[in-house]
Order: C-alpha cells, then structure tokens, then sequence
C-alpha cells in the first residue's frame, strides 16, 4: 500500500524573533528579524508597526543578503597606492582614529572651515549635525541639495511643511489622488499601503510623470508630461479654477495671507512687503470694522478683496495679485499646451474633476475643534483631493518655483490639513521662521554659535563675509543659491579643487558615493579626487571616508572607517530629524545590534563618539576629560537638545522617579533620560508613538489643541500658530535687495536672476535647457521599486530583478530611428557620450527617454565578479550631465542647478540619440573605467546557506 510522506507544513523557522527597523530604503518600516541558533534566519513585516502594518517589501526582505554582502569592508583600511587604485591595507582602530584626530585636531586649532564633512543618505543627521557644530566648521550638510531640497524648502517656505516625510494624503477620506513626478523607491510601502486603500475605496489616481511606471502604472489615468513643465502645468489649472470661481474663499481668508495688505508703492522701502503692525505682525482688511487689523485677532474679518489706499500708498490684498497674475491667458490651458505636451482640453478635464471633488464631493466630519483666534467650529470640512510629489518635479532649474506651484494649487481648493486632503506629521507643520538660521561663522578652537542649516528670512541671514565672500566651500547660502537649505553637496569636490572659495584640508564623507552614481560629471569627478598641485601633492589633501561596503568611493579615500550594517548597530530615528510619524500619532524608532558583527568594523555614530573626545569637541567631553558617551547608544540615551528633549521621545523619566518599567513616573516627549530607554523601545517592536488627540488631527496650524498638544510633547515650547505664505516675504526681501533696496546688496551680475527668480509669488521659468539645439530629448532616470539608490546593485537577491538597464525609447523615436530588439545607442549630451543597449517603452512621453538609476557599477567595486551585467550591460546617465551648464555667450558658466535652492537641475538634460549598426554593437556599455582593486576578497562563486536545524 502507497503511503503519502509526512511533511511538516509548518517548520519551526525560527526560535527567536527580533524586532528592529529597516534600511534597506528611506521609509523606515518595522521589521521581525527571525533567529535560528543566533543567526539571522529571515526577515518579515512587524504587524504592530505604524509604517508598514506587518507590509514587507521586496528589498526590506532582501536586506538579508545586505547583511551577509560579500562587499562589506572587514576593518578599518589606509590607503598604500595612488588614490583611486583601491590599494589599501588592514589597521587598527587605534592607529585608524589616532591619523583621524592627528589630521583634524590642528585644523579645529587653527582653522575649521578646512575640514569639511558631509553625509548621503544617512539618518541620523541631528547627531552628524550637531558633531560638526561642535567642531566649529561651516561646512557640513547632507544629501539633501542632490536629492529634494527643492520639495522641502519650496513646502517650508509655503506652508511650514512638504510631501513624504512631511505629510501624507488622508488615505481614509481622500477621493481623488494626484501624483506628480514620484519615483517608487522614494515612498515605498507607506504610499502601497495607501494606495491599496484608495483601490478598494474606488478612489481615483491620476499619475503626472512622463514615465508611466510604478504608481504611474497603477493610476486610472496618466498625464505623459514634458519634463521641467510641471509649475506650468500646475498654473494653468489654477488658472482654470480661478476662472471658473472654484477656490475655496473661506479657507484662503481664515488659514493664509490671501487677505494681508502688500505695499505697491514702487518707491517705498517696503515695496512688495506686507502692511504690519507695530509688533511686527501682518494685517489684513478687517471686514466686520472696516480698517487694517492683524490677521489672528480672534473677531477679525479677513477680507480677500479690499484695497487700502493710505497716505498716498495703495494696499492689495495678496489674493488680488494672484488673480491678477494667474489669470492672465499666459497660463490658459490653449497658451501652455504644445509647452507642456499636454492637450488644452485635458487640462480643463483635470481642473474641472479638481473643482468637482473638492466643491461638489466635499465630506463633513463632526468633530468640534478651536481655532487660534478662539472661534469653535462643529465640524470639519473636507476637501477629498490629495496629492504627493518628489524628484521628478524638483530636480530641475525651476523646481523649487514649480513645488510652490504644487502647494498653491492644494491651498486653492482648501486641500491641506483638511479632511480628505494632505496633512502634515509631526513635528510638522513647521513654517520657516520656526527654524533656525544658518550659522558659518567659524572660530578657531570652538564650536559654531548654531546649526549649519536653516531658513534664511532675508539677504541678512545669508552666510557671506562682510565682502559678499561665501562662508561655505559650497557656496551654500549665498546670493547664488540663497535658499540653499540642505546644502550643495554636488559642488563641495570641484570647488575644493578650484580652491574656490577657499582650500580645504581633509574632506571626510559617510555613506555618499561620490566616485560614482552620486555626482555628476563622474569621470571628470574622479580626476578631481587624483587632482595634484604643483609640487604633486593632492589638491584635497586627505580623504575619510565611512561606508559598510567596497562602493567606488572607497578607492579615492585615504582613511577607511568601515561601518556596520543596520542590523549591527544603535541608530534612532528622531523627532528632533526625520522621524516615522503619521498624520494622527508622532513617532520614533530604534534599531539595535539584532547581531554582532563578525568583523572589524564599528558603527560610524559611534566612532564619532569616540573621535569628538579625542578632538575634545564640546559635547562630546565632560568637565574631567572624559569620554561624555561610550557609545552612540550611550549619546541616545543621555544626549539633551534642550532640557528634556533627547533624540527619542518615548519612556523618558518623569518627575517621580526612573521611568523604568511602565510606572506613572514614565514622561512621553518630554522627561529626563531614561536608561533604560533602549530596552522600553525593544520591548516595544522597536518604536513608539503618541496619538493625536482627535480635535487636533487636522488643521494643526490652526487648532488651538494641536498647539497645545505640540508643545505637551516637546515638539515646541510655546504654540505657534501661522498662515500659509502663497505670498513668500523672505523671497520679496531678496527681491527688494535686487532692486537696491537695503543694507545688503547682491553683486551686480545676480540682480536680474533674483528678481526673476525669487517671486514672492510661484512662478514657472523655463529650465534654460529649451536652447539646447541639437539636442532636442529629455534624458530622465528614476529609480526602481526593487533598489534604493546604489544600494541594491550588490545584493544577491535584488541584482535577479536589475542587473543591467537599458535606455527606454519612446515609440515615435523607436521608429524614427529604426531600432529593434537588440539595438544599442550612442546617447549624446552637450557634455558627453555614452553607448547603451536600447529597449521600446510605450508609455512614455514622445520626447523623452530614461533608465533605472545607479544600476551600473565599475569593475572591482562592490564585489562584483568584473564580468558583472552591472559593469558591462548597465550604465549612468551621470557622464552626460556637467555640473556647470554649457556656455551662454555670457562669459559666464552657470551652474546647473536651481538658482533659489542649489538643488542639481538632474533632470533637465537633453540629448540626441543614433542607432549603432548591429555589426558595430560594442560588448560593453561606454564608458568603462579600468577596474579598480577590490579591498574586499572576491565573492565566492555559490553560496549555499542552511541554517542548523
Ligand atoms: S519600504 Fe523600505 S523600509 Fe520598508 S521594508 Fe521596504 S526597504 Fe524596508
């Protein structure tokens, strides 16, 4: 008699879990680390995790074989060859540290500013921030001017807050979502999770991109737009909708400065800035006494239309401006359509299905709230029409007037922290004159008087010498890029090298692959690294670098401190930086060494530590000499911004006693250090939250419980209601200094760009790219839903789904230039060129083509065999694109950047592009680099892991 096998359909997969957060992108979801005998077995979705709900994405699974890569670096590394061999031999720590602090410590005695630091994508910028204040130099930011600065300061600057980490639709209510320009890496399980809500609600999704893949693929209709003309696009249906009288006029009188009186005498000091009264405070048109009055007077009347004429000095209101400007048949629908690709007829259809939801469909919820001028209302209006934005609307020459855009439209149809629509998450919303200033003033031997970043509110916050010289090696807030809030990154290597402003010392980099996929002008970057003077010495003297893995970089470094993965490590995902909140709780996260590592490696923060003591950097270095943290887990722990607000906000000690173990004596928000601060989070999945009450869910700038409830939980220290700003005074300030107005004055050659671009009004400018003849289409490349940044090209799983990119062509170019199945291009930029392998993409706009980012990798890095699709099929589009735009006839190179922010304009390149005759095809793309030697061993050619039984 046959007899079925036993099989056991429920192995005991793991005898322990461990619950931690993901990095294996940005969006910081809760994790279950399964153990078998210690040993890290799987990965799974934390249930209870207010991020993800238990959602585990493809890369978070794959972090896995982040862990175990072949090409993490095994101790700390001194480079033996020239720089960019990749020679290198194993240190100690000891030695490691003691050439680290024997470089930086004269340069803090001497000099600050010629030690420069700067992060990628790391996510503990509050602690890497606060390091490089205490050293005393100025030049210090992130990944942010490469990335989306454009996003969060063009939100800032409007209304104290932008998409992503700043806010969310309100995926329970919303009927009509609008994406424009998001790549799906950025927002990942968050915007699945919601958008799987919004499916099973019926609710509609319109995608705006001129790549329809990722959200754009699952949306019920796609805009194919030109790249660059979004803010055009976006202006034109606000120009509709003012037409057709569809804004929401209650919420533009009560929540913005549509009612403040602006002075529109061309003579007056104050030209273009907005009436205020002796306390410095705005005043609108008081409608109920019929006279000037300020905007938060609790019986106040704002009126939209009145006009002041006093002392010979006419006063409109800031919504007259806007409709005098919008309305204009500059952005009607039939003027814009051939510009942006997109048929005048659907245009009006979009604003109209705009004007329909948000009016028509409006939702009531009956919940009483008090605003800040203490007037009760019994319900909350809603207008169900959310949107979200990132990269692909930012990265170009306009991007930061094209996201203001963006936010005037939502503020139009009453569509921001209203039910249904885009709320905000703590600790936002936050305008700009809730942050700080920028600070740069470097002082020998001491810390800098503030934080390097901030939001400079006129020309005098700017961070220039007494000559108008820039205080940063990356010109960042200066008359160039004076809204540069998150630095310029892209411009820290070149200008060092052209010693323009000034030279620096030693550059030390985390986490940001600069020899590679995150600069531009890659190849000219590299020879920049190797660049020696005269006496054939390296015009960036020295070089750290920290990384867990064998990136590009790594060969142009002098000094390796190799860092842990994120399953090794202490690391907090803060309030006081870019916190897991959502829309209806607050909320920080931990990760924790789920296991040791296995090498000779240590967390960067944690170096850190140990380094400001060695520099003796205030902070870092008690009143004895001691060591202030043993650790970064320490520093979590002990570290106050300001009394009683650390990096996490959760089982703090309250006034009774230890905060230990769930007693009355636990403080959320705010409270003295806990100990066992960590151990309450671990016990706890890893995170905490803290519920918003329900009257303070929506309309937080306005919601007197809101404000209270802000500063109950440390997020401030006294409530600070606001308007929105669709009329941006900083922005009127730099104008009028364009105009010759004030004590501090632009150089002459930037007066025109500022007063062109710094409108106090949202405005769309092309992006300088359009006279680029002979290269007639846009190049574009978006990351994949499977990869994260660089970071996925090495892991074993992730590289199954891309190993090699090729260029997409849209169906018009496809078949104007006879390619097939198999083709290669060569692609040609005013810059560069490259030869590619081609493939035919309908869904794209007709002038445009694009790639998956940072796919391509050089020979050696990464552990990669040398023959790797990565190193002979895959490719970047970075060899194409030039720091600096061609030359204007001007005697001038302008940056290729945004001229507010300093944000890189990545998306403005264009291009041509030939088929190579099949008996031409190259084997491998072009350019290729010589391989570099690999500081890692090879990896090994299987691996076949069983986990003991
Ligand atoms: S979305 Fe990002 S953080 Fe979440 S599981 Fe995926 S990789 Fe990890």
């Amino acid at each position: 008699m046959h007899t079925q096998p036993e099989l056991d359909t429920s192995p005991r997969v793991s005898d322990e879990i461990r619950q931690t957060t993901c990095y294996m992108c940005a969006c910081r979801c809760g994790i279950n680390v399964h153990m078998k005998n210690g040993e890290i077995a799987y990965i799974e979705g934390n249930r209870d995790h207010p991020v993800n709900k238990g959602v585990l994405c493809g890369k978070g699974a794959a972090g896995i074989m982040q862990h175990t890569a072949p090409s993490r670096l095994r101790a700390p590394l001194k480079r033996v060859g020239p720089r960019g061999s990749g020679e290198f031999e194993e240190i100690s720590w000891d030695e490691a540290l003691d050439t680290a602090t024997a470089w930086l410590k004269p340069l803090r005695e001497t000099d600050p500013k010629r030690f420069a630091f700067f992060t990628g994508r790391d996510q503990s910028q509050s602690f890497t921030g606060y390091w490089a204040q205490a050293f005393g130099t100025p030049n210090f930011a992130a990944h942010g001017g490469f990335c989306s600065v454009n996003m969060a300061a063009g939100g800032i600057y409007t209304m104290g807050g932008a998409f992503w980490e700043f806010g969310e639709p309100d995926w329970d209510h919303t009927k009509l979502f609008l994406i424009f320009g998001v790549a799906e890496d950025h927002s990942s399980n968050p915007i699945k999770i919601g958008i799987g809500k919004l499916k099973a609600r019926g609710a509609k999704i319109i995608g705006i991109n001129p790549i329809r893949s990722g959200y754009n693929a699952v949306a019920d209709d796609w805009y194919g737009i030109t790249p660059g003309t979004d803010g055009l696009f976006i202006l034109s249906l606000v120009h509709c909708l003012l037409k057709a009288g569809k804004v929401d006029l209650e919420y533009l009188a009560r929540y913005t400065n549509a009612p403040c009186l602006v002075n529109m005498d061309e003579a007056a000091d104050e030209y273009g800035l907005i009436l205020k009264d002796d306390d410095g405070r705005d005043l609108v048109w008081d409608a109920n006494e019929n006279r000037p009055r300020c905007f938060d007077k609790p019986d106040v009347e704002p009126d939209l239309a009145a006009t002041w004429r006093h002392a010979g000095v006419t006063h409109k209101p800031v919504f007259h401006l806007i409709a005098e400007r919008y309305l204009s048949d500059e952005y009607a629908p039939e003027t814009v359509a051939s510009t942006v690709g997109i048929p005048a007829e659907r245009i009006r259809a979009l604003a109209a299905e705009l004007a329909d939801v948000a009016f028509n469909q409006a939702i009531e919820i009956k919940r009483p709230w008090t605003d800040f001028r203490g007037q009760r209302h019994e319900t909350m209006v809603g207008r169900p029409v959310s949107m979200h934005a990132m990269r692909g609307i930012s990265a170009h020459a306009n991007g930061f007037q094209t996201c203001r855009a963006l936010h005037l439209l939502q503020i139009l149809l009453g569509a921001v922290e209203t039910p249904g629509s885009f709320r905000f998450k703590p600790p936002y919303p936050k305008p700009p004159e809730a942050h700080p200033k920028p600070h740069a003033d470097a002082r020998a031997g001491a810390p800098l008087r503030g934080p390097h970043l901030g939001y400079p509110l006129g020309p005098e916050h700017l961070c220039i010498d007494d000559d108008g010289a820039p205080q940063r090696i990356d010109k960042a807030y200066t008359w160039e890029n004076p809204l540069s809030a998150h630095g310029l990154m892209h411009m820290v290597i070149s200008n060092a090298v052209a010693g323009d402003p000034y030279r620096i010392d030693t550059l030390m980099l985390y986490m940001a692959n600069m020899a590679w996929n995150s600069s531009m002008n890659t190849a000219q970057t590299m020879a920049m690294l190797t660049a020696t003077d005269d006496n054939g010495d390296y015009k960036i003297p020295r070089i750290i670098y920290s990384d867990a893995y064998s990136s590009e970089m790594v060969a142009y470094a002098d000094l390796i401190l190799p860092d842990t993965t994120y399953l090794e490590r202490h690391d907090c995902i803060s309030l006081l930086d870019r916190p897991i909140s959502d829309a209806e709780r607050a909320a920080d996260a931990i990760r924790w060494p789920i296991v040791e590592p296995d090498r000779d490696v240590r967390a960067f923060q944690s170096v850190l530590c140990d380094l400001g003591h060695r520099l003796g950097l205030p902070g870092f270095t008690t009143a004895e000499g001691e060591p202030a943290f043993a650790d970064y887990a320490d520093y979590i722990t002990n570290h106050e911004r300001r009394p009683g607000v650390g990096p996490l906000s959760g089982w703090r000690t309250g006034p009774e006693g230890s905060g230990v173990g769930g007693t009355s004596s636990v403080a959320d928000g705010r409270g003295s250090p806990n100990p066992e601060q960590i151990d309450r989070y671990i016990e706890n999945g890893g995170f905490w939250t803290a519920e918003i009450p329900d009257e303070a869910q929506f309309y937080k700038p306005w919601n007197q419980a809101y404000q209270a409830w802000s500063v109950d939980i440390g997020l401030v220290d006294a409530p600070a209601p606001y308007t929105f700003n669709l009329y941006s005074e900083p922005l009127r300030r730099f104008q009028l200094a364009a105009e010759g107005k004030g004590a501090h004055q632009p150089p002459a050659h930037l007066r025109d760009r500022i007063l062109a671009e710094l409108d106090p009004l949202p405005i769309w400018r092309p992006t300088g790219t359009e006279a680029d003849d002979g290269y007639p289409i846009h190049a574009l490349t978006q990351r994949p839903m499977a990869m994260y940044h660089s970071w996925g090209t090495q892991n074993a799983w992730l590289r199954q789904i891309h190993g090699q990119n090729p260029l997409y062509v849209p169906t018009s170019l496809w078949e104007a230039h006879g390619f097939s199945d198999g083709d290669w291009a060569r692609v040609t930029s005013p810059h560069g060129e490259i030869t590619v392998p081609v493939a035919h993409m309908a869904a794209l706009n007709e002038n445009t083509v694009w790639t998956w980012n940072a796919i391509g990798k050089r020979k050696g890095a990464w552990a990669l065999d040398k023959d790797a699709p990565e190193a002979t099929k895959g490719f970047l589009l970075n060899h194409l694109i030039h720091e600096l735009l061609p030359p204007r006839g001007d005697g001038m190179r302008w940056s290729n950047s945004d001229p507010v922010t300093g944000q890189a304009a990545w998306f403005d390149l264009k291009v041509r592009i030939g088929r190579i005759p099949a008996e031409d095809v190259p084997s491998a793309t072009d350019p290729a680099f010589p391989p570099l030697t690999s500081p890692v061993p090879p990896a090994p050619e299987t691996v076949r892991r069983k986990l003991r039984p």
